[in-house]
């Protein structure tokens, strides 16, 4: 068996149109898939994939997505769920709707894309979903009990998954990236930045590409036997949780 895909799939990514998303799309791209990738702003993704929109807190627009992309590229066979986003904010002034909204995205969000395709999936007896979660599910961080909350939820998702599904072919696992060079941490103060730096073993930031070829081997035939596990790409931040 090879690193590469023998046979092209059909690859769905959501919000793949920039960041650590656009990153996964290319090396889909790359290892030969069929991939098409949502975008919120209808923004395009890399060449060679498939754009399609949809908002992950809308399930209309998801059914609308899934439809088109199953048609240009057949039954989805490999999902990774990646759209997401923070609103950071100490707990106390954290507002209800702050929370919610986070976790309607980030949590809810990736349960509604596996729900549309997961049925295919089944009837295949194959398949491969990967849930991009975040050093920070196990960590906690300051700021961020939204976030950290709704991605300590997809391992709940990706296990029960695993114990629902394993024996039909599909396995379901989580990435957790750590501090990964995209606009969601170029926005952060630059003394944050800084104190996250000094506290990563690796001593930089990780490119994007790094996370994507982790995501890219756990949906390949090398990873036939990993299933319900949580793959931490980040530096050593996140040892020993
Ligand atoms: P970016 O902010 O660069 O990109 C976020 C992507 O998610 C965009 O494509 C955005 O679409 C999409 N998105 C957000 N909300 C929705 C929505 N409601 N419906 C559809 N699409 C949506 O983030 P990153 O690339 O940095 O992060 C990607 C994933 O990795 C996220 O889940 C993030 O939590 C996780 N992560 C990132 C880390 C990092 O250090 N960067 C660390 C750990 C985890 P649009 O362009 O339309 O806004």
């Amino acid at each position: 068996m090879s690193l590469e895909s023998t046979e092209p799939r059909s690859v769905l990514i959501t919000g793949g149109n920039r960041g650590i998303g656009r990153a996964i799309a290319e090396e889909f791209v790359r290892r030969g898939d069929r991939v098409a990738i949502t975008s919120r702003s209808g923004q395009e993704g890399p060449e060679g994939t498939l754009t399609v929109t949809a908002d992950i807190t809308d399930g209309d627009s998801l059914d609308a997505a899934v439809k088109q992309a199953e048609a240009e590229h057949g039954p989805i066979e490999v999902l990774v769920a990646n759209a997401g986003m923070t609103d950071d904010q100490l707990l106390l002034r954290m507002s209800d709707e702050s929370f919610e909204k986070v976790v309607d995205t980030n949590l809810t969000g990736s349960f509604r894309t596996v729900k549309r395709v997961i049925k295919s999936m089944m009837r295949k007896k194959k398949g491969r979903i990967v849930l991009i979660s975040s050093v920070v599910a196990q960590l906690g961080s300051p700021g961020q009990v939204n976030y950290a909350a709704s991605k300590a939820g997809l391992l709940g998702i990706a296990r029960s998954i695993t114990r629902e599904l394993g024996s039909r072919g599909i396995t379901a696992n989580v990435v957790a990236p750590g501090y990964i060079a995209t606009d969601m941490t170029d926005s952060l103060p630059e003394d944050l930045q800084k104190n996250y730096l000094s506290q990563i073993p690796a001593g930089r930031f990780a490119e994007p590409a790094e996370v994507a070829r982790v995501t890219a081997f756990l949906a390949s035939d090398d990873a036939s036997y990993i299933s319900g596990a949580v793959v931490p790409v980040d530096g050593g931040l996140g040892m020993g949780h």
